[in-house]
């Protein structure tokens, strides 16, 4: 239960303990370089502490204690009733901690504090709940044979897993990641972005408190190069699981093949579609869908459906309602509950988002709203933007931009439209708006993406598997019981019968 809505989170935000070293070996230590990096607030710009800069010493002193945890069996080997009693009291921990660690998890990223609330006072219990319920409910197989033989096949935990970790949803990402592979039995080494290490560091101290062995669970906040590196080629990692950008996520592949050949999962990027059909009912639900597809989370967001799709009877309409949709977002102090939009995660990803409106203006889309850094705030602001007339070749229409900008094309024949959508080399989501449900069932079947959304823009939830087509993703996924495959290996066990 997170605090009532009249709540003042500046308050918490003032006392709060904020975490600056890594965690390794059930202790929070300093990297062993004494490196420092300093993290700031990106709704004000001011620093908010040191954290620990780890390099490949750190992470190798991460690795050899997971190692030793997995070794030791008191995680990788416990009944499975005790694992998933301490995962459940994780997801207690989280949720009797949820105002702090959403408040943590704001001034870290800029997000606003309802959306973390959600996110951490919600979903993540749900994640730690989901899997630890899954724990005794998971049960090898036995394949079919004459009399002479039994034939067993079992899944066991993979070993240490290494996660690398994106900066826009920072602690949801972990639990995405760290709730599946720990109730497999790994033992897990995080990267949290350099941009969001805060809440990663806490919730390891947390799974301490819950009764997670030592050594099972550490945080090593660093950089990508550093840090995310040293995973990517660390030989007694396991597997690699990471979220991120495209052209980093090809790194680990190479990393993998450099070092031990570590599988690696990838959930990459995205340019994502949002297919409003003639017959679809241009009401409010339909234009909140649509804003919140493009602008939810400032539209840092990897399945955004920037691409907004519309057939050409309806455009009009959709457009101005949009436009007077997206002008209303309350953007502002992600502290403030009702603000509904907060700040870009750094200046440097500000000027990139900025660079992809002016490019759209050069290109010849139609500028409707917005499109400029915020003028009333002194963090990394960009103002929520709508293009008109976008077309497909455009830079806009088919890079990932990660942030407030929503850009409407139009089409006049519904096969257009999934050509259209699919004219991409991402693959991560898509959305259709329409009454007919053999038109929505035929998109839905025909484009190329993880996953397709009905007259809702949702990812779905911990029971669905969320991963990415093409360049947004390898066979992996988060999320359902598929993300389990990622920290499992399979043995069969052949037994003869001799009697
Ligand atoms: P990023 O790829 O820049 O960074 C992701 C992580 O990789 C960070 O921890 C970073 O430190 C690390 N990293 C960076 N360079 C590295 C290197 N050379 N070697 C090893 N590690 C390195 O991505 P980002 O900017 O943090 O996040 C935004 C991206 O994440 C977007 O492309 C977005 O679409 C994607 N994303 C995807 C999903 C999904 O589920 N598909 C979810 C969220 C975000």
């Amino acid at each position: 239960m997170t605090k009532a809505e009249t709540f003042d989170y500046h308050q918490i935000a003032a006392s709060v303990r904020i975490p600056q070293n890594a965690f390794i070996d059930g202790a929070f230590v300093p990297a062993k370089s004494g490196a420092t990096f300093e993290n700031l607030n990106p709704a004000t710009a001011m620093p908010l502490g040191p954290v620990a800069s780890c390099d490949a010493a750190d992470v190798d002193a991460a690795v050899k204690s997971a190692r030793r945890a997995f070794n030791d069996g008191a995680w990788s080997r416990a009944a499975p009733e005790h694992r998933k009693g301490v995962l459940l009291k994780l997801a207690e921990l989280v949720r009797a901690n949820a105002d702090e660690l959403a408040t943590l998890e704001s001034l870290d990223s800029g997000k606003t504090i309802s959306d973390c609330l959600n996110e951490i006072g919600n979903e993540v219990p749900a994640f730690f709940q989901w899997y630890a319920e899954l724990i005794d409910k998971s049960f090898g197989k036995v394949a079919p044979t004459d009399e002479s033989a039994l034939a067993v096949i079992v899944k066991e935990p993979i070993g240490v897993a290494g996660v690398v970790l994106p900066w826009n949803f920072p602690l949801l990402m972990a639990a995405w990641k760290a709730a599946p592979a720990l109730a497999c039995g790994c033992s897990v080494v995080i990267k949290p972005a350099e941009q969001t290490p805060l809440t990663a560091l806490r919730l390891a101290e947390l799974a301490m408190a819950a009764g997670l062995p030592a050594g099972v669970l550490n945080v090593v906040p660093g950089f990508g190069e550093t840090a995310g590196q040293a995973i990517g080629r660390h030989s007694d990692i396991d597997v690699v699981s990471f979220t991120g950008s495209t052209e980093v996520g090809a790194y680990f592949l190479r990393y993998s093949s450099e070092s031990n050949l570590k599988p690696v999962g990838l959930e990459m990027g995205g340019k994502s579609p949002f297919i409003v059909l003639e017959d679809a009912v241009i009401d409010d639900d339909l234009i909140s869908n649509a804003v919140s597809a493009a602008c939810w989370n400032g539209g840092q967001n990897c399945s955004a459906n920037m691409r907004q799709l519309v057939h050409e009877t309806v455009k009009d309409e959709f457009l101005a309602k949009v436009v007077e949709k997206v002008r209303a977002l309350k953007v502002g102090d992600p502290l403030d509950q009702a603000t509904e939009m907060g700040s870009m995660i750094t200046a440097e990803h500000r000027e990139r988002v900025l660079g992809y409106v002016e490019s759209g203006r050069q290109e010849g889309a139609k500028l409707v709203l917005g499109g400029s850094k915020h003028p009333d705030f002194s963090g990394f602001y960009v103002e929520p933007t709508v293009f008109d007339a976008v077309t497909p070749e455009m830079r806009i229409a088919r890079e990932e931009i990660f942030g407030p900008v929503l850009g409407v094309l139009t089409f006049s024949d519904p096969e257009d439209a999934l050509k259209i959508a699919a004219d991409t080399e991402y693959g991560l989501h898509a959305t259709v708006f329409t009454k007919d449900i053999d038109r929505a069932l035929h998109l839905a079947k025909r484009l190329p993406c993880g996953t397709v959304s009905v007259n809702k823009f949702t990812e779905g939830d911990v029971k669905t598997p969320f991963g990415g087509y093409r360049r947004s993703g390898s066979l992996a996924r988060d999320n359902g019981t598929e993300a389990m495959d990622q920290y499992l290996q399979t043995k069969t066990i052949w037994i003869n019968i001799t009697a």
